[in-house]
C-alpha cells in the first residue's frame, strides 16, 4: 500500500465517534431559529401579526404599511438569538442556495455605528448576482437580479446570520430560480383543483399540495475523500473496481446504523429541528455507507426550502464529523445510487387528502377523479416530467440496474388497478345508482377496505401510487425537488383544468353530473393505459414493452430537454402561468450548458487521474516486474529462466495494453472536448459531449478498473472502494 494511502487508512480508523453535547432535548429547541408565528406574536403588534399571517395563509403579498414593524420586530429577534449579519436567501439555477451577507451594522455620519434592518432590507435585496446562470435572460451588462421576500416560508438565523426566504427574479421579471415558478405552480394547482372539487363540496376554499422528501446520501470519511480528486472535483469515483463484498448480502441496509454516523445524524437531527425541519426518519439504506433522512410531509414550499436546507446542513454537521458527505446520484459503480422520494398529495382546506380513499361514495368518486386525473397528466406529459429529472448525474442513477429506468410508468397496486380495471370495463349506467336516500353509490368495490392494506410496493416503480400519495421516485439526490414538483404541478394543473371544460360541457348538454365525472374518468381509463406498469421496472423487457406503448424512452439526456420545448409540454407551463416560453428556452439553455460542464469536468478530472496517477503507478509496478525478469534471465538458465519468468511476462504485457489504451483515449477524449467547445449552440454541444466525451470516460474507466486489480496494492495511491465504503 502506497505510504499515503496507509496514512490515511490509519487516520481514518483511528476515528471515534464525534461525541454531541446538547443542552436541551431535540423537542425543546423545535424551531427554536425560525422566527415562527410564537415569535411573530412576540415581536409583533397585534394587528401587524395578523396582518402578516393573514397574507400568509391567502398567499398575498406583503401590505407594504406593515413591513417596517415586521423588519424591526425581526431585527429584534434575531439579533436575541445573536445574530449580526442578515442575507437574502435563494435558490438559483446552479443548484445550492445563495447568500450574500450584510451586516446590520451601519456607521453614522457623527461617528459610532447602530444596527438596522429596514422594510427595505427585508423586502426586496438586489444581489449582484450577475454571475448566476441566466440562460441569456440577463445580460450581465444590464437588467441585474433581484431577490423578493417569500413570506409563506419564515425566516430563521443561521449561525450569525438571519436568513430571508427570497424569490430572484431578473427586473424583467422572469424567474431566474426555483422558488418562483414553483410558487406560480401551487398557485395554478389550486386553482383547476378547486374547481374540480366544487362538483363534490362547495366548502372547499383553498387545495394545498404536499410534499415529503426522503434524502439519501453516503458518507465517507474526509481523509480518504480528500485522496480522491475525483470526489473531490465532481462528487463521484470515476475510477475504482467494485470491491469483492459491496450490498449483495443485503446486511447493511436497516440494519444498526453505525456509531460514528449515528453521532452525525443525532447531530443533524438537532440542528435540523431548531430550524423547524420536522425530521423523523433515519436509517441505513442498501449500499455499504449509504442512509436515508425524512421528515414528516408539509406544504410543499415549506417542505422543498427545507429540503435545499438541510443539503447545506448536512455538508456542515459531516464536516464536523470528520466525514463528507456526498448527494450525488451515483457517487459508486455497481452499488445503488442516492434519490430523492418525493412524497406528494393535494390536500383541501376542508382537511380531505384527495389521494385518499374517503367515508362514502362520494368522496371516493373525488378520489378517483384526482387519481385518473394525475395518471393522465403523468401519461400525456410523461417524457416532460422525466426531463424535470434529468440531469448528467441523475443519469448514471436512472437506468442502472438499480434505479428506475430513464422511462416514466405508474404503478397503482393490486387493488387500485382492480378497481379502475372495474371501473373502465362497467357500463356508466350500472355504475351510478341511487339508494332511498338518493345518495350516490358507485357500483364497485368499496375502496377504503381494499386500500386500507397499501403494504403492496413496487421499488421498481418512478411513480408509484402508495395509499394515500404518489412517490415520485426518479428525482435525483442532489437536485432541488421544485424542478419535478412544479412540472407535476403544470401537468396535473393543465389535466384538471381540460376535465372541467369536458364535463361542464356534458353537464350543458343535460347529462347528470355524476355520470358526466364518471363517463370521462372511464375515458380516461382506457386513454392513459400505456402509463400503467405494475412489473419490473428494471427489466430489459419493460424497455421493450414500453416503447411500444409509445412511451418517452430516450435516454441522451441533452435530448430529454427537448421535451420542455415541444408544443404540448410548453403549453401547459404557459398556460397555468407557470414559466413563459422565454423562461422555459432560457432553463433549457442552462441545462444544456450545465450538461456539458459537468461532463467537461469529468474529462478533465479524468484525464488528469489517468496520466499523473494510474499510468505512472502501472508503469512503475511493470518497471519492478521487468527488473525481476531481467534478473532472473541472468541468474538462471535459459529455459528455467523463460518458466519462472513467464508470468511477469504476461502480466507485463497486460499491463502495457491497458497502459496503451488509456494514453491513446485519454488524447482522443481531449480531442474531443476541443471538437466540442468549438460548437456555439448550447445544445448541439451538449449532445457532442454526450455523444463524443461521455463514452470515453466510460471506456477508460473500465481499463483503469482493470489495472487497480493487476497492480501491486502497495503502489496504488487512490483509495479503494473497499476502504470508502466500510470505514465509518
Ligand atoms: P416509506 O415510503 O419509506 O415507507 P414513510 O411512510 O415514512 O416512508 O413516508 C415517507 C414520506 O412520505 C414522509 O415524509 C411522510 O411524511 C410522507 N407522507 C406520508 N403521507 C403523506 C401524504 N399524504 N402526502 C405527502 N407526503 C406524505
Ligand atoms: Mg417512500
Amino acid at each position: 500500500m502506497s505510504i499515503l494511502r496507509f496514512e490515511l487508512l490509519r487516520e481514518a480508523l483511528g476515528r471515534k465517534a464525534v461525541p454531541v453535547h446538547a443542552e436541551n432535548r431535540p423537542a425543546d429547541d423545535f424551531a427554536k431559529n425560525v422566527f415562527d408565528r410564537e415569535k411573530m406574536q412576540k415581536y409583533l403588534s397585534k394587528h401587524t401579526c395578523k396582518t402578516l399571517t393573514d397574507s400568509i395563509d391567502k398567499g398575498l403579498p406583503l401590505d407594504r404599511a406593515i413591513a417596517d414593524e415586521v423588519a424591526t420586530g425581526m431585527k429584534q429577534w434575531a439579533i436575541g438569538m445573536g445574530a449580526t449579519h442578515y442575507t437574502h436567501w435563494f435558490q438559483p439555477l446552479t443548484g445550492g442556495t445563495a447568500e450574500k451577507h450584510d451586516a446590520f451594522l451601519e456607521p453614522q455620519d457623527k461617528g459610532g455605528v447602530i444596527e438596522i434592518f429596514s422594510s427595505k432590507m427585508l423586502v426586496q435585496q438586489e444581489p449582484d448576482a450577475s454571475s448566476f446562470p441566466s440562460g441569456g435572460l440577463r445580460n450581465t451588462f444590464e437588467a441585474r437580479g433581484y431577490s423578493a421576500w417569500d413570506p409563506s416560508s419564515p425566516a430563521f438565523v443561521v449561525g450569525d446570520t438571519l436568513c430571508i426566504p427570497t424569490v430572484f427574479i431578473a427586473y424583467t421579471g422572469e424567474a431566474l430560480d426555483y422558488k418562483t415558478p414553483l410558487l406560480r405552480s401551487i398557485k395554478a394547482l389550486n386553482k383547476a383543483a378547486t374547481a374540480v372539487c366544487h362538483y363534490f363540496d362547495n366548502q372547499v376554499g383553498k387545495v394545498i399540495s404536499y410534499l415529503g422528501w426522503e434524502q439519501e446520501y453516503f458518507l465517507v470519511d474526509a481523509a480518504l475523500w480528500a485522496a480522491r480528486h475525483d470526489l473531490v472535483m465532481t462528487g463521484r469515483t470515476l475510477t475504482g473496481h467494485e470491491s469483492a463484498k459491496s450490498q449483495q448480502l443485503e446486511d447493511h441496509y436497516f440494519g444498526s446504523i453505525p456509531s460514528r454516523a449515528l453521532a452525525f445524524m443525532t447531530d443533524l437531527e438537532h440542528e435540523a429541528l431548531k430550524l423547524g425541519i420536522p425530521l423523523k426518519t433515519r436509517h441505513n439504506e442498501t449500499a455499504p455507507n449509504q442512509f436515508e433522512i425524512a421528515p414528516v410531509y408539509e406544504e410543499i414550499n415549506l417542505a422543498n426550502d427545507h429540503n435545499v436546507l438541510l443539503m447545506s446542513i448536512m455538508k456542515k454537521v459531516a464536516r464536523r464529523h470528520n466525514f463528507r458527505v456526498l448527494l450525488h446520484e451515483k457517487p459508486f459503480k455497481g452499488i445503488n445510487g442516492s434519490g430523492k422520494h418525493n412524497n406528494w398529495s393535494m390536500g383541501t382546506d376542508t382537511g380531505i387528502n384527495l389521494f385518499a380513499p374517503g367515508k362514502n361514495d362520494m368522496e371516493n368518486l373525488q378520489f378517483i377523479t384526482f387519481l385518473v386525473n394525475t395518471m393522465m397528466a403523468v401519461y400525456s406529459h410523461n417524457g416532460l416530467l422525466k426531463a424535470s429529472v434529468s440531469s448528467a448525474t441523475n443519469a448514471h442513477r436512472l437506468g442502472a440496474n438499480e434505479a428506475p429506468p430513464a422511462i416514466v410508468s405508474i404503478f397503482l397496486g393490486k387493488h387500485v388497478s382492480e378497481v379502475l380495471d372495474k371501473l373502465e370495463s362497467a357500463n356508466t349506467d350500472d355504475v351510478i345508482h341511487f339508494d332511498d336516500k338518493t345518495a350516490l353509490k358507485l357500483g364497485v368495490a368499496h375502496l377504503p377496505e381494499v386500500l386500507l392494506d397499501n403494504t403492496d410496493r413496487n421499488r421498481t416503480s418512478p411513480f408509484a401510487f402508495t395509499g394515500n400519495r404518489f412517490e415520485f421516485r426518479a428525482v435525483g439526490a442532489s437536485a432541488n425537488c421544485a424542478e419535478a414538483m412544479l412540472t407535476l404541478h403544470a401537468a396535473v394543473a393543465h389535466q384538471l383544468k381540460k376535465f372541467k371544460s369536458e364535463a361542464d360541457a356534458l353537464i350543458e348538454g343535460g347529462m347528470p353530473k355524476d355520470k358526466a365525472i364518471i363517463t370521462l374518468i372511464k375515458h380516461m381509463i382506457t386513454q392513459c393505459k400505456a402509463i400503467r406498469f405494475e412489473g419490473n421496472g428494471y427489466s430489459e423487457e419493460w424497455k421493450e414493452e414500453a416503447k411500444k406503448r409509445g412511451l418517452d424512452c430516450e435516454t441522451s439526456v441533452p435530448l430529454i430537454f427537448d421535451n420542455y420545448l415541444k408544443a404540448e409540454h410548453l403549453a401547459i407551463f404557459e398556460q397555468g402561468g407557470v414559466l413563459s416560453r422565454p423562461e422555459i428556452e432560457s432553463r433549457c439553455e442552462v441545462k444544456w450548458e450545465t450538461y456539458t460542464k459537468k461532463i467537461q469536468i469529468e474529462s478533465r478530472v479524468l484525464g488528469d487521474l489517468a496520466m499523473n496517477h494510474i499510468v505512472p503507478v502501472a508503469s512503475a509496478y511493470t518497471s519492478v516486474l521487468l527488473d525481476n525478469a531481467f534478473k532472473i534471465s541472468h541468474l538462471f538458465p535459459k529455459e528455467e529462466a523463460e518458466a519462472m519468468s513467464r508470468q511477469d511476462k504476461i502480466i507485463i504485457k497486460e499491463i502495457s495494453s491497458h497502459i496503451d489504451f488509456i494514453i491513446q483515449k485519454t488524447a482522443e477524449m481531449t480531442e474531443a472536448r476541443k471538437m466540442a467547445n468549438t460548437i456555439a449552440l448550447e445544445r448541439e454541444k451538449a449532445i457532442a459531449y454526450h455523444d463524443t466525451v461521455a463514452p470515453l470516460i466510460e471506456a477508460i474507466r473500465y481499463h483503469i478498473d482493470k489495472l487497480e486489480l493487476i497492480v501491486d496494492d502497495r503502489m496504488w495511491t487512490l483509495p479503494k472502494y473497499r476502504e470508502l465504503l466500510f470505514i465509518r
